[in-house]
């Protein structure tokens, strides 16, 4: 029996397990990625996954970190990779420095220190870009992008061995293209993404949004956090083809947080908006 029962949804070929309560926990994985936003306590299923994209220190998003790594290690597993804040490396090799100790057994890790505009490869096409988000000291969130090769428009006529042969004469026939798969904004408050264009035309959007009722703003600000209302504004502005909402508040029943996202979003956004959380999901 895993230790968590975490929500699946399913886009494509992509799957998307993960749970997410603000406060409390949030943890979100692509498997066929390779990638876990955040990591919660450290849910069985996310384990094997290679790469932890660590948004921030706070406890419901890093509480498990360490016990992914030794877990890691107990499995038999290489040493886990997570990227973090840079401003977290040091908090983060002390306890596991710490946990090495108190367990008696070295816990190997491979913690990468991040910053706005930095770069991680992920697979062998794959990559990670990290921006800044508004939530704590050094908070960011991640963009998981493929890169492919498109064919010169020049070239789009020829056949397979007229290409071959340009090849050979070592002419460069593609231009590189970047694909954003899937972006995390991890906790954040409102901030004008519709500037980032791999932001915008990420297929998926993984975004906070955790209070939804109007007395909340304040504690939206207080907490910076997004509120219902200007997660409406910003995704208004995205291309985004499919949008999951995470970190939901539990100050607000699921069956209204489903009621005022249908009031605040406008039916062709609201049609691509799925709530982690929401109860079809957790099965
Ligand atoms: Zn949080
Ligand atoms: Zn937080």
């Amino acid at each position: 029996m895993p230790s968590h029962n975490l929500s699946r949804i399913q886009i494509d070929d992509l799957d998307v397990i993960g749970y997410s309560v603000a406060g409390e926990e949030t943890v979100i994985a692509l498997p066929q990625l390779d990638v876990c936003f955040d990591v919660g306590k450290a849910p069985d299923q996310i384990i094997s996954i290679n790469h932890v994209l660590l948004t921030h220190g706070h406890m419901d998003h890093a509480a498990g970190f360490a016990y992914y790594l030794s877990q890691r290690k107990f499995c038999g597993l290489p040493a886990g990779t997570i990227l973090a804040p840079a401003n977290c490396i040091k908090p983060m090799e002390e306890i596991v420095d710490a946990w090495g100790r108190l367990d008696g057994n070295r816990i190997p890790a491979n913690l990468v220190g991040v910053k706005p505009g930095d770069e991680h490869p992920i697979k062998p096409n794959l990559f990670a870009r990290v921006f800044p988000t508004k939530h704590s000291a050094g908070s960011v969130g991640f963009t998981v992008i493929e890169r492919r090769k498109k064919l010169k428009a020049e070239y789009a006529g020829l056949n397979g061995p007229q290409l071959v042969e340009l090849k050979k004469q070592g002419i460069q026939i593609d231009n590189p293209l970047e694909v954003p798969i899937v972006t995390y904004f991890g906790d954040t408050q409102y901030v004008d993404f519709a500037q980032l264009d791999y932001v915008v035309k990420s297929k998926i959007l993984i975004a906070e949004c955790t209070f939804y009722e109007d007395e909340h703003t304040g504690r939206a600000n207080a907490g910076r956090h997004m509120h219902v209302d200007e997660f409406a504004s910003l995704v208004e502005r995205l291309e985004n083809e499919r949008i999951i909402i995470a970190h939901t508040t539990q100050r607000t029943p699921m069956h209204e947080v489903r009621k005022m996202l249908k009031k605040a979003l406008p039916s062709d956004i609201h049609d691509k908006v799925m709530i982690l959380m929401d109860r079809k999901y957790r099965k």
